[in-house]
């Protein structure tokens, strides 16, 4: 049975993706975050990019009503395009904020993150990532350590899936076979400036510039393949289901070494390793890629404008549907998912002009 639902569009910066019953997605520039529960009490897991709060707050209460706030925010992992709007949002929001005692040390000011790696290759986005952040941010006491299920995800599996963060964790709803992964595969090849860009839909490994332990990242993506998903939401890309997707997975798993991890790379062949205060070793970078990294700092700082511009362009052209709405078609089995595709062929249609939480 094919459900139509019109979800209300995020004017500013595109719109809402309907992930699953309970599950909304909203793009912060390059990365997302997702809306887990319904009216009666919701947690928003990661907290996006810098700058993104005003726009978190307000496609929460386009879900949920006015006033709206979470009983909690979940992260992933704290990377900085995952708590980006984390301290702003707290500004407003008087609420505990959850993640994995190994993720800690990042998010109580006690330890920088290693440093990225932009000699995995891959494209511009690789490149770029000389210039991303790894200082901490410094949530004191309103930070707490996941343990187990959480109240507030009634539900949900916690899983914890290191190699791209040391306390990375992802989150599985058993009941409909859900999976919200973060980084620890992505829906699109996020270190390509392009597939960024265009959004291009395909099951790639962790983002390598950021991903300091390729053995546990390894052993991370066998986990969730095997729990043989029925959606997948990534901290990069867009919703993928059904399955081709479950095939490209456990594609992903079973050739990991030759799909996702790096030919070359500071960490490809030693790890940092971790510990509950924070990095206790990184690997010495390698040498004799410093001049390729120099030559590409450039070209990155270009390709990073321009990316800023495409998106910004792309949301223009999402602005221009009528009524400040999109149609979708949700189809959970078989896997079935369009965009503002003509409704002929559906049988039965079921019009809303608000989701249905
Ligand atoms: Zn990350
Ligand atoms: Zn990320």
């Amino acid at each position: 049975m094919k459900i139509q639902e019109t979800l209300p569009i995020n004017k500013r910066y595109g719109s809402l993706q309907r992930v699953a019953p309970g599950v909304i997605g909203l793009p912060t520039l390059i990365v997302n975050v997702y809306f887990v529960g319904d009216q009666s009490g919701w947690v928003l897991v990661d907290a996006g990019m810098p700058r993104f709060a005003g726009t978190i707050r307000k496609a929460a209460e386009q879900c949920f009503g006015l006033g709206t706030r979470p009983q909690a925010i979940v992260l992933t992992h704290g990377h900085f395009d995952h708590v980006g709007s984390l301290e702003s949002l707290l500004k407003v929001w008087d609420v505990p904020v959850y993640a994995h005692k190994l993720e800690m040390p990042y998010l109580t000011g006690m330890s920088h993150y290693p440093p990225p790696d932009p000699t995995v290759g891959g494209g511009a986005m690789a490149l770029m990532s000389k210039i991303f952040p790894t200082k901490p941010i410094n949530l004191g006491s309103r930070v707490r350590t996941l343990t187990g299920e959480l109240p507030e995800m009634p539900g949900w599996q916690i899983i914890h899936t290191p190699g791209h963060a040391p306390g990375h964790v992802s989150f599985f709803r058993k009941r409909d076979a859900v999976l919200i992964a973060g980084d620890a595969f992505v829906t699109t090849k996020q270190e390509s400036f392009w597939s960024v860009v265009t959004r291009k839909k395909e099951i790639n490994g962790p983002p390598a510039y950021f991903t300091q332990d390729w053995i546990a990242a390894r052993q991370s993506v066998e986990h969730l393949a095997d729990l043989e998903p029925s959606v997948v939401a990534t901290g990069h890309g867009l919703p993928m289901r059904g399955e081709k997707m479950r095939h490209d997975l456990r594609h992903l798993a079973q050739y990991f070494q030759e799909e996702a991890v790096p030919s070359q790379g500071r960490y490809v062949n030693r790890p940092a390793v971790f510990n509950e205060t924070g990095v206790d070793y990184i690997p010495p970078p390698n040498a004799s890629q410093l001049p390729k990294i120099l030559a590409g700092v450039g070209i990155a700082a270009l390709a990073g404008a321009g990316l800023y511009a495409l998106i910004k362009y792309n949301q223009k052209r999402n602005e221009l549907k009528p009524m400040g709405t999109r149609t979708v078609y949700y189809d959970p089995e078989p896997p079935h998912y369009r965009t503002d595709k003509p409704s002929t062929h559906i049988p039965r249609v079921r019009r809303i002009t608000r989701p249905e939480y």
